[in-house]
């Protein structure tokens, strides 16, 4: 599907991307220029119908990479005295946290473990128990572990008690459905350089329009001000400031091959097999999974690291780097493990490839113990 020597990146993201999605990246484009304009509003037109909002939601495109779209989002979409609920699961659920600080909006977080999501009822609690909440910021695919968070259900209850649902899509748009449609949802966002398979660097929310046509003056920020992008690419149909035309059009290819695939199901199909092939693999060479089967997203993997003693990561990853694929590191504080990212222009005969150099790496680690330290030692 791509080639080239590069390694392959199970990384997500910036993840492996088509050959024909880096050629699109081999022009020059005027950002004044009607034929670049016409690419972005095609692009925010295709992503509002991935998530089923073309009666609903507008699309605004964001410079910068996904945090930067979810910074914007929590800055325009909840008003200076709004209150945000966060059920956290994770690292990218703590970013949320952490950006709610930095712009001082009222927050407040319903922690859970990393290998648990939230459920309807404890969301329906916790707004029940604190009047003050206006928002509930939710991550679908919770990516630090790799968890899928329940949307659906959380949407249900977030729209029967009235509150606005920001919902961080990074790793899971184009790949599981969203459909806001039926599930009602304030703002769904992610980025060029996810499951759409583009490069890095733009970050979208696609946002409810009744909403967002009320955010005026919410952003503390120029350069975050999404009603003032959109507002201003309405008027003129450019970007505010200096789009970055490169990932825009290699973006645009990237959305024709994701039609041309199937869309929304066969990707995510792909994905899935990906994931089972993975798990399948080095469930054989002995790997235990972080997370329980009925969690797990099809997007990444975390594994629990081999007790051997002869184990560590960093040369774990120089030889798998060796042996062509890039490995991503465990985001877990309590648990030493690593994840292995099945996103991108591959499939699953990668990913077998992929438990190949895994198997042979450790064979010239000297590693046979694969139980992790904790499972071995109980
Ligand atoms: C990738 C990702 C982001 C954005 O990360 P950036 O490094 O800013 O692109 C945010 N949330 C989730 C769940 C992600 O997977």
């Amino acid at each position: 599907m791509i080639r080239g020597n590069d390694p392959i990146l199970l990384t997500p993201g910036p993840l492996t991307i088509s050959l024909e999605t880096k050629q699109a990246m081999l022009r020059d484009w005027g950002s004044w220029d009607a034929t670049f304009n016409r690419i972005t509003a095609s692009m925010c037109a295709d992503l509002v119908d991935i998530v089923h909002g073309a009666a609903t939601h507008v699309t605004v495109p964001l410079q910068g990479s996904g945090t930067f779209s979810v910074e914007a989002a929590l800055a325009n979409l909840v008003p200076r005295d709004g209150k945000v609920l966060v059920p956290q699961n994770g690292a990218y659920c703590l970013r949320i946290l952490k950006i709610l600080k930095y712009l001082g909006r009222a927050h407040t977080a319903l922690d859970i473990a990393e290998d648990k999501h939230p459920t309807a009822a404890m969301i329906e609690e916790a707004l029940k128990a604190d009047p003050k909440i206006t928002h509930v910021a939710q991550v679908h695919c919770e990516t630090g572990a790799g968890i899928l968070n329940p949307l659906n259900e959380i949407a249900e209850v977030c729209a029967r008690h009235g509150k606005g649902l920001i919902v961080d899509a990074m790793s899971s748009f184009g790949a599981i459905d969203i459909d806001v449609s039926k599930y009602p949802m304030d703002a769904v966002i992610a980025a060029s350089g996810k499951c759409i398979e583009g490069p890095p660097g733009m970050g979208f929310v696609i946002a409810r329009k009744a909403v967002l046509e009320k955010c005026q003056g919410n952003s503390h920020s120029l350069a975050m001000d999404l009603y003032d992008q959109w507002t201003y690419m309405q008027k003129t149909t450019q970007w505010r400031f200096t789009p970055p035309t490169h990932v825009v059009a290699a973006f645009r290819s990237a959305l024709d091959q994701f039609k041309a695939e199937g869309g929304q199901p066969v990707r995510g199909a792909r994905y899935a097999k990906n994931v089972q092939t993975l798990i399948d693999g080095m469930g054989a060479l002995g790997f235990r999974t972080f997370l329980s089967r009925e969690v797990q997203a099809p997007i990444i993997v975390t594994f629990h690291a081999p007790g051997d003693p002869a184990y560590n990561f960093k040369d774990f990853y120089e030889k798998v780097k060796a042996r062509g694929y890039i490995l991503y590191p465990g985001k877990l504080t309590t648990v030493e493990t690593f994840r292995v990212g099945c996103i991108g222009a591959i499939d699953h005969n990668e990913m077998r490839n992929v438990v190949s150099a895994v198997g042979e790496t450790l064979k010239e680690m000297g590693v046979t113990k694969i139980a992790p330290k904790l499972l071995a030692a109980a």
